[in-house]
């Protein structure tokens, strides 16, 4: 990948006058399988410093880059004053993207301007090293016994708090264990193989028609599908979490997510089923904007209901807390709002008896704003990790003291300031960039201009 070498950025600290500060550039390092996409961000200011942020894992650079021309020429310590101008273009889950990754960049400039850590900037810490939870695969063999081993493995690193999936996807190739609507299933699959074959051929077109028929199947809501869990069904996914306990035992808390579009009243049999099994929570069953589903949920079995990672800004986290409808809110701040608003959704759930744990499938500067709030958060469960098994994930950038980030499962925030985030790696970062990016820390010039007339009244 080219890099682009008249970039303006600096490699000397010109920070002396806050007040000066302020923002020339935004630039974008749009990294591949870390192992998601994450597109890291870069805002440049006059005084040389730099503020490392990141959109959404798994979302497009786009969501930033629109919203260079509301920074350009503005103090980058105004750090609420320029999320509340850019807030009206977030939305939920990847789409909030760019606003929060945004308000991460201006929190490590702020950090980084008055010389103190991020946590800092949201009224100091509360611990000094943050719990991580392990999201973990079975691996190609995917199997109650090979969870547990890969479970095992983990608690072996260090780790302390897991996750695994459950839900159809392990009940592919049992027969009788799914009643959906005759050739609905099947009808997926060879969409998934034709994709494939499409790809192999280069068939850009058909590749594009059949990619659009996959969104269009993914999107169909949990009470739309009719796929139901049958007895044999249930039985098998009550064996998969029986074998994975079996290995792990019952010490650690084991989470559980994915478990596919199936209906409220399968979920709540689920849920009673593996109650047994003291499971920390289950992940985001049904969709997060279906409250008075949640609270049928919740109130239908002793195990804990969590979901969040998908909600904007806190007040549809607040029409969860209201209603009584999770045990745990589970946000994503690159999601949720960024720094402040994510510290604030925390204060509320902790107020209301609401558990909260965190998120996280983003590379170090994604990673390093969520430790950082989690410090500053009165409490929290864990927080996620998605990259345990990225050989490269820690050397994207340098880390002060030089330390490892997530060392055996847990993370250790620093006095340095901002993210605590002392260099980016170009050379990692170019080798690892998406394949459709132009180019490491290319100009991004025309988006510093462009019009449009974004008043939300007249
Ligand atoms: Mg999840």
């Amino acid at each position: 990948m080219p890099i682009d070498t008249a970039s303006p950025v600096l490699d000397f600290n010109t920070a002396s006058k806050p007040s000066a500060l302020r923002i020339t550039d935004l630039r974008v390092a749009d990294i591949a399988d870390a192992p998601m996409r994450c597109p890291i961000i870069k805002i440049s200011t006059n005084q040389g410093i730099e503020g490392y942020g990141e959109v959404r894992d798994g979302a497009h650079p786009l969501y930033a880059l629109m919203l260079k021309k509301h920074l350009l020429g503005e103090n980058p310590c105004d750090v609420d004053r320029l999320f509340k101008r850019i807030r009206q273009f977030g939305a939920p889950a990847r789409q909030a993207g760019g606003v929060c990754g945004i308000e991460v960049a201006l929190m490590d400039l702020a950090g980084k301007a008055y010389g103190v850590p991020a946590y800092m900037l949201l009224g100091g810490k509360h611990r000094d090293r943050i719990r991580i939870y392990c999201d973990t695969d079975a691996g190609e063999k995917d199997t109650g016994e090979a969870m547990g081993k890969a479970l095992k493995a983990r608690m072996d690193q260090g780790y302390t708090f897991l996750k695994m999936d459950l839900g159809v996807n392990q009940l592919e190739g049992i027969d009788g264990a799914v009643s959906a609507p005759l050739g609905f299933i099947e009808e997926q699959r060879a969409r998934r193989h034709a994709i494939r074959e499409a790809a192999v051929k280069g068939d850009a077109q058909t590749l594009r028609y059949l990619r659009h028929r996959a969104y269009d199947y993914e999107n169909i809501p949990h009470p739309q599908t009719m796929i139901r869990v049958t007895k044999k069904g249930f039985e098998a996914l009550e064996a998969y979490v029986e074998q994975a306990r079996g290995i792990i035992g019952y010490d650690v808390p084991l989470a559980v997510d994915h478990f596919g579009h199936i209906c409220l009243e399968d979920c709540i049999q689920l849920a009673r089923r593996v109650e047994r099994f003291s499971l920390a929570w289950l992940e985001d069953m049904i969709p997060w904007q279906y409250t008075e589903q949640w609270v049928q949920l919740r109130r239908a079995s002793t195990t804990p209901v969590a979901t969040g990672e998908d909600i904007y800004l806190k007040e549809d986290f607040r029409k969860l807390i209201d209603a009584g409808a999770v045990s745990i809110i589970h946000p994503d701040l690159l999601s949720a709002g960024g720094m402040l608003e994510t510290k604030r959704i925390g204060d509320m759930a902790s107020e209301a008896g609401v558990g909260v744990a965190v998120h996280m499938a983003e590379s170090p500067v994604g990673c390093m704003a969520a430790a950082h709030t989690c410090a500053a958060m009165e409490h929290v469960i864990a927080l996620e990790f998605h990259s345990n098994d990225v050989q490269w994930w820690q050397d994207m950038v340098e880390y002060a003291p030089g330390g490892r980030i997530v060392d055996h499962g847990w993370i250790t925030v620093t006095d340095a300031p901002g993210l605590g985030i002392t260099k980016l790696n170009d050379e990692i970062l170019a080798a690892r960039m998406s394949k459709d990016s132009p180019g490491l820390w290319m100009s991004t010039e025309e988006w510093d201009d462009w019009t449009s007339h974004d008043r939300l009244w007249s």
